[in-house]
């Protein structure tokens, strides 16, 4: 059963149409790609992109505390309002690509591929703005800052992204990745990506001479006990079905054999794959750090770095329907269905608490590359032409039509006092009962 197979007025040739504006498109992320920002305010990468929607009649609105820019193209004919977000930042590391178009910015590159989603981004809004007639209701583009930490997409939400074109009925995003063959797009529904939260662990004891510690509180065999204690957390509470991963991923203390030193810190980060998880995952943070460490006579104190991101979920609807989208555009065989999450995060995943959405991965992996380098790797490359497939699939989700809901199930009479047995509950119901 395809309940999103329901295409509506997608245009026959959307990706022939892509592929002709894949040369300005290739052009303009290499020019974001040459100069990288970080964080939230990305004057140069703004400005390029408000040059690049000159003149495509597009409403445009910036943002306040960030260089976000969001673009609204109106349909001509009533219809849901769509989102579609492409990221804008890049990271704090250095390039070593050889690229002729490579970061002219020091110790910043683009290796996560934002500088292709907001090329894409830009190429959709030129697509969709030559089908307006075929575009029933109104589509927004997100062009977002910081989403490497910085929790960018909550920024844009907090300045009222979603009622100032309220309802939103759907968002949709891609993130390229090099693991992926070239083209190719990969989805699944309920948990994309998880969770992220990270802390910086001190653990406070009392300094003094390395042959009396008796003298001394020493924090440092606490730490170590403390990152032991953390892992056993991690296995003994977090179901097994439903995982957690916890990494220390750094542990500082001392200067030298002698002293015992006053404190240890340790920085650490905790992913999920669901709520329930991430909870229970953080919650043991918490409780283990401070009992170890008052068991030996240390005080510790968790402090969280920067903001948290939530687990990514798709929508199952809108996940399965822009697959199926991502089918008739592209072939039953460029479409995977990946069988797990990955325990990257995304903050993409605060738009998707708030409205039925989705993410897909499009494939960039170089072509003859066995190995490619992933990622936030200083050596990553994008496969350019598959640009022209994240353009017409982001155009694509956006004409095609929203599938009704599934017909719900009849009603059930009102339970009677002592009732007969019960005709078997829905699946879906039963799932959703106390077990
Ligand atoms: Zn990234
Ligand atoms: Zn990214």
């Amino acid at each position: 059963m395809h309940a999103g197979r329901d295409v509506g007025s997608v245009p026959e040739d959307l990706l022939g149409e892509a592929s002709a504006l894949l040369e300005d498109t290739i052009e303009l992320r290499r020019r974001i790609h040459a100069r990288p920002e970080l964080g939230l305010v990305l004057p140069d990468t703004q400005a390029a992109v408000l040059g690049a929607l000159d003149g495509l009649g597009l409403d445009i609105v910036t943002g306040r505390r960030s260089s976000s820019v969001t673009a609204v193209l109106e349909g001509t004919s009533d219809g849901p309002t769509t989102l579609l977000r492409g990221d804008m930042d890049a990271l704090p590391m250095t390039e070593d690509t050889g690229l002729d178009f490579a970061s002219r910015i020091h110790g910043v590159m683009h290796a996560c591929g934002h500088d292709a989603h907001t090329a894409m981004l830009v190429g959709a809004a030129r697509l969709l703005a030559r089908h307006s007639e075929q575009l029933a209701g109104r589509v927004v583009f997100m062009f977002q800052p910081g989403e490497e930490g910085f929790a960018g997409a909550k920024v844009m939400l907090d300045e009222g992204l979603l009622e100032r074109w309220a309802p939103v009925r759907r968002a949709f995003a891609i993130h390229v990745t090099p693991l992926v063959p070239s083209g190719m797009v990969a989805g699944r529904t309920g948990a994309l990506m998880a969770s992220a939260d990270s802390f910086e662990v001190i653990v406070t004891g009392r300094g003094g001479h390395a042959s009396m510690p008796h003298d001394a509180v020493d924090p440092v065999p606490v730490a170590c006990e403390i990152v032991i204690a953390l892992q056993s957390m991690v296995t003994r509470r977090i179901p097994a079905f439903d995982p957690a991963v916890l990494t220390v991923g750094s542990i500082q203390a001392g200067t030298t054999t002698n002293v015992i030193p006053e404190t240890a810190v340790l920085e650490l980060t905790v992913r999920a794959v669901s709520p329930a998880s991430r909870s229970l995952a953080l919650e043991g943070v918490t409780r283990v750090v401070e009992h170890v460490a008052a068991a030996h006579l240390c005080h510790a104190e968790v402090r969280p770095v920067g903001t948290g991101y939530p687990v990514t979920v798709n929508d199952g609807a809108a996940a399965e329907q822009a697959l199926a989208v991502a089918q008739d555009l592209l072939g039953d065989s460029q479409v995977l269905r990946l069988p797990t999450p990955v325990m990257g995060a995304e903050d993409w995943s605060f738009v998707l608490e708030k409205v039925p959405g989705s993410m897909v991965f499009l494939g960039v992996a170089p072509p003859g590359v066995t190995n490619p380098a992933p990622n936030h790797s200083n050596r990553m490359l994008v496969d350019e032409p598959a640009m022209a497939t994240g353009i017409a699939l982001h155009a694509a989700v956006a004409l095609s039509a929203i599938p009704a809901p599934a017909p719900a199930p009849a009603p059930a009479p009102a339970p009677a006092p002592a009732p007969a047995p019960a005709p078997a509950p829905a699946p879906a119901q039963r799932r959703l009962g106390g077990h």
